[in-house]
């Protein structure tokens, strides 16, 4: 069943007056797919996620949930649902009630809603904390009643705009696996809204890379980080070197570089600005002697079998077949 559920975005744009937030956009989500929405600040993710929730009317195409076009529909007949952030509980009701309130709203009997409830409380694993209010719960676990709070109307597709943002670190880490679990275990479409490609590269199996309202790039995670389609593409998504070479643009993965102390067949000479240390890996900044910024990127042990300091003269090599070539559109 999961499975016919696709969402589809036919030229779909949004206005605010005269500001085009979202550009004529097309994009097929697969039923079952887990979608990252993925780009920097003002991009449009918002406002495409409110559109296919429809809290936002669409200005201009098409929106299609499984095969059937949803723009006229109010959000509880498109069969989405919006995992709000975790301040949007009700702070007087446990977490049982939270999470079987909209059961409530229509009609379904008290026990069979706490049933119900209980079962999606045992799937974000907060069984165990079912009878306590928001206020006694930590940030993780609130975001969790709020997703299970989501998950309770059983919508095709769930729709998620930054959750993961106001957590630590650490908790991020540990949500955002149990977001990637739950997913898998339903099989239904998750859309999740994030300015993060580390977040977006841990989650998606279509990740959607957006700028000025446009999509540039979508695919798997691993396809746009290997074959990135724009230089803007490469930056956002980082480890990549954007250089210049025979009047186009490439780019060549920061671990591609190899460095050596002045070999003469070398592809570039630079100078050593910084070194960071990253535990598994060392991060080398430099400067060519052509004018460019470049990274590379060694494993720790390479590094420290013969390391760096910031002014040293390096020779860079690679092979040419990690060369990759790109639009020069930034
Ligand atoms: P993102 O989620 O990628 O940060 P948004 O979809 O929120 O981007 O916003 C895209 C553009 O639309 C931005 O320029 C933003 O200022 C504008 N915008 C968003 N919502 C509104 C609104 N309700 N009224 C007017 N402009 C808006
Ligand atoms: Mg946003």
């Amino acid at each position: 069943m999961a499975k016919e559920n696709d969402v589809e975005l036919v030229s779909v744009s949004k206005l605010y007056g005269t500001t085009r937030a979202v550009d004529s956009i097309d994009l097929r989500i697969r039923g079952g797919q887990y979608c990252c929405l993925l780009g920097p600040s003002g991009c449009g993710k918002s406002s495409t996620l409110r559109m296919i929730a429809g809290h936002e009317a669409v200005s201009d195409g098409d929106i299609l949930i499984a095969h059937r076009r949803v723009n006229d529909d109010p959000p509880a007949r498109r069969g989405t649902a919006m995992m709000f952030q975790s301040y949007a509980l009700f702070p007087h009701l446990d977490t049982l009630d939270n999470v079987a309130f909209s059961l409530k709203m229509q009609g379904v009997p008290k026990a069979e809603r706490r049933r119900r409830a209980m079962e999606m409380l045992d799937l974000v694993s907060m069984a165990d904390y079912a009878a306590r209010v928001p206020a006694q719960l930590s940030g993780g676990q609130q975001q969790r009643v709020a997703l299970a709070r989501a998950l309770m109307t059983r919508p095709s597709v769930l729709l998620l705009d930054e959750p993961l943002s106001a957590l630590d670190p650490f908790l991020r880490g540990r949500m955002r696996a149990e977001l990637r679990r739950i997913q898998r275990e339903l099989g239904i479409v998750f859309i999740h809204v994030t300015h993060s490609q580390e977040e977006a590269m841990a989650l998606a199996d279509l990740a959607v890379v957006m700028k000025d309202g446009r999509i540039v790039q979508a695919g798997p995670p691993r396809e746009i980080f290997n074959r990135p389609a724009t230089a803007f593409v490469a930056q956002f998504m980082g480890g990549h070197n954007v250089m210049t070479q025979g009047g186009r643009t490439v780019t060549l993965r920061s671990d591609a570089i190899r460095l050596s102390r002045g070999d003469a067949d070398a592809h570039r000479r630079a100078t050593v600005r910084d070194v960071e240390y990253q535990g598994p890996q060392v991060h080398v900044a430099l400067a060519t002697e052509t004018g460019e910024d470049m990274a590379a990127i060694l494993p720790e042990r390479t590094y420290f079998a013969d390391p760096f300091a910031p002014g040293d003269a390096v020779a860079l090599h690679w092979a040419p077949e990690d060369l990759h070539h790109v639009a020069a559109e930034v």
